[in-house]
């Protein structure tokens, strides 16, 4: 492919002044511009104009959109969902569900939502009869999303449930299955797989625009604080660091590549002196082997400073989102040799709210009837590696998934 048919407005150049943003790769000068002045970014655009994706479409009316009710009102949802259902198109707040009625008056006064739509989790099951909820999103700790996902399904709601979907395999497919009996959708909150620097990444990578894919790195870990947080309660979280923040390079890798792990080997420590590694575990390093021969090398840990990162490498150029995983502010890098330089360029992608496209993408598929990017047998899938992680690093061998896993 030549240069110009790649060329999009959407890249940017990284001037030779903006140190910030540059990187070279043994050269500390010139670089960025290949010898017939193409930019890194250029020579990787898209040689067509995608059709306006839905998030551009113009908003619904009120009346016309899907009804959300909000289960558990904590930090996510305070601080990330009320303000994307905000900016989202197709879909509106209709209904909140929480254990403290004067948290649910307060934050109902904030977002408009009308006090009768308030439930409490022993008066869940009346949302039945409240045609105005027609998605239930779950924002529960892990190990409360399986029974309020039934509950949802069986009292008719389409769900939308937060990541782990639940503690176990088991417990996965009994939301599934409860869902398919119900008719109704079923969706994974992987939100990474709707921003947009994401979407691009898996792009890139899928197109083999750099060549065969060859290695990925990843990780995500933060420190955590409170001991008697249900995150290190086992019951509540279904795990350590592998189920809340390593599902995120193991999700995030099988997106970008396309394909599903055949094997997976793990290791993992946890300090038992720290309180808050009694139950649950605190560092996985676990690798994933792939059909195409890629290996995915990814980390999660409970007790390090924040770090979120994530690299494929392949056979021409790398691909590289750092930080990767965060609310706001991540940043694609692509590094590869123009001409005779070798250089590495920022890719400017548009910033949405990937809170915001998640949301609308389930009310899209309901209002016309579509299959979900992200189902119940994305999570599903996930539960089933990530038991094989715990497996390997238990049996201290390679687990193959070959066989259904
Ligand atoms: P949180 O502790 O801030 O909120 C949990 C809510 O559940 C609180 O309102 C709490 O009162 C309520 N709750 C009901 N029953 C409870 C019980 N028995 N024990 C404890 N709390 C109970 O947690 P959070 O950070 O908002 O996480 C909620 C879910 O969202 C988790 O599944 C988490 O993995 C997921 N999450 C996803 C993202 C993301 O980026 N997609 C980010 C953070 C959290």
């Amino acid at each position: 492919m030549s240069a110009e048919d790649l060329s999009t407005p959407q890249t940017r150049t990284v001037s030779p002044t903006d140190t910030s943003r540059r990187q070279f790769l043994g050269h500390a000068g010139a670089g960025l511009l290949g010898l017939a002045g193409t930019t890194l970014a250029q020579s990787l655009a898209p040689t067509e104009k995608p059709s306006t994706p839905p998030e551009e479409r113009q908003p619904l009316p009120p009346n016309e959109r899907v009804g959300w009710a909000v289960v558990g009102l904590g930090a996510l949802a305070l601080g990330q969902l009320l303000p994307a259902l905000r900016e989202t198109k197709k879909s509106k707040l209709v209904a909140l569900v929480s254990g403290s009625p004067e948290k649910a008056r307060r934050v109902a006064d904030q977002n408009g939502v009308d006090p009768k739509n308030i439930y409490s989790y022993q008066t869940f099951d009346q949302i039945r009869d409240n045609p105005e909820i027609q998605v239930v999103y779950i924002v529960l700790p892990n190990g409360l999303h399986a029974e309020y996902s039934v509950r949802a399904s069986q009292a008719g709601k389409h769900v939308m449930s937060e990541k782990p979907m639940a503690t176990s395999p088991e417990e996965a497919q009994q939301m599934i299955d409860a869902a398919k009996a119900a008719d109704r959708k079923l969706m994974v909150a992987y939100r990474a797989q709707f921003e947009p620097r994401h979407v691009e990444a898996a792009r890139l990578t899928r197109a083999r625009v750099l060549g065969n894919p060859r290695l990925l790195i990843a990780e995500l870990v933060q420190n955590q604080g409170d001991p008697n947080q249900w995150r290190q309660n086992l019951k509540l979280a279904g795990g350590g660091s592998l189920v809340d923040v390593g599902l995120y390079p193991l999700n995030f890798s099988r997106f970008v590549l396309g394909e599903e792990p055949i094997q997976v080997s793990a290791q993992i420590y946890s300090d038992v002196s720290d309180p808050r590694f009694r139950e649950v575990e605190d560092r996985v390093a676990f690798t994933m082997q792939f059909p195409s021969g890629v290996m995915a090398q990814c980390l999660s840990g409970y007790s390090a400073h924040r770090s979120s990162r994530f690299r494929v490498l392949s056979e021409r150029g790398w691909t590289d989102l750092d930080p990767a995983f965060s609310y706001e502010g991540n940043q694609l890098r692509i590094g590869r040799r123009v001409g005779q330089e070798e250089g590495s360029d920022l890719r400017t992608v548009e910033n949405k709210n990937q809170f915001a496209l998640e949301i609308d993408h389930l009310s899209e598929a309901i209002l016309e009837n579509k299959v979900v990017k992200t189902p119940g047998e994305e999570g599903l899938r996930d539960h089933r590696i990530m038991r094989a992680i715990y497996q390997s690093a238990r049996e201290q061998r390679p687990i193959s998934l070959q066989s259904g896993g």
